[in-house]
């Protein structure tokens, strides 16, 4: 079972540190994976989602009027409320188990042993270590072990994924190791493709970097059968 993961930044310098080693300023500047899962306290569901939307919404208001702002001013009166719905029901919706997608799976009648590949997947995700965008496109590939997933649900599983407080790292991996297991066969290829506002917008103000990862398990490790993925995904399409 050979696979090979890339990940461009889990070097410092081209050398392999360990995360005790860096300070949390370095670790947010380098982007260190840490885990496969995302890190979750053990009672992270006993709120409902209500009660975690008022808690959010008190504490943003907090930030707000720290930061000096007139809450009482018409604009800026109904953000809290406003940013706790939206990081609780749609931008960090993915970290609840309970919005995972079902994922059907069907024979593989038609007896096709190629490789699927679904590329330019658009999604939004937000850094980890400094809640801002992380938005790009994912490429996703798979040899069927006798088993079909449709091909929406290759979109869905990356969207829940991206829906969570994310490094590209852990991100990349999160979307292979399910797909593995979902369609069990190590045989599974992901790409992303991907800006980083907090590389951007912030800090180094570098508006052209991009940040690429890469998974390859199974027979993609073979370099004939990545060669042909990464081809596909060079391919221009024609519509
Ligand atoms: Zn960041």
């Amino acid at each position: 079972m050979k696979q090979k993961e890339i990940m461009l930044n889990s070097l410092v310098n081209g050398k392999k540190i360990t995360l005790s080693e860096l300070s949390s300023e370095e670790i947010g500047k380098n982007h260190i994976m840490t885990s496969i899962d995302t890190p979750m306290k053990a009672d992270a569901f006993k709120l409902s989602d209500d009660e975690k939307m008022n808690k959010i919404e008190f504490h943003f208001r907090e930030i707000m009027e720290t930061l000096g702002l007139d809450l009482t001013d018409d604009s800026l009166k109904g953000t809290p409320e406003r940013v706790a719905k939206m990081y609780v029901k749609e931008i960090f919706s993915g970290l609840d188990p309970a919005n995972k997608p079902k994922i059907a799976l069907f024979e593989n009648r038609y007896q096709y042993n190629q490789m699927l590949v679904e590329k330019e997947i658009t999604f939004y995700s937000n850094c980890e270590h400094h809640f801002v965008p992380i938005f790009g496109k994912a490429h996703v590939a798979y040899i069927s072990n006798g088993k079909v997933i449709g091909l929406s649900k290759l979109n869905r599983l990356v969207q829940y994924y991206a829906k969570r407080p994310q490094v590209q790292e852990r991100f990349t991996m999160q979307i292979a190791k399910e797909l593995q297991n979902v369609l069990q066969t190590e045989d599974v290829a992901v790409i992303i493709d991907a800006k980083h506002l907090c590389v951007s917008s912030r800090g180094i103000q570098d508006n052209s970097a991009a940040t690429l990862t890469s998974f390859y398990g199974g027979k993609f490790a073979n370099e004939t059968t990545k060669q042909e993925f990464l081809r596909y995904v060079e391919m221009k399409t024609q519509y």
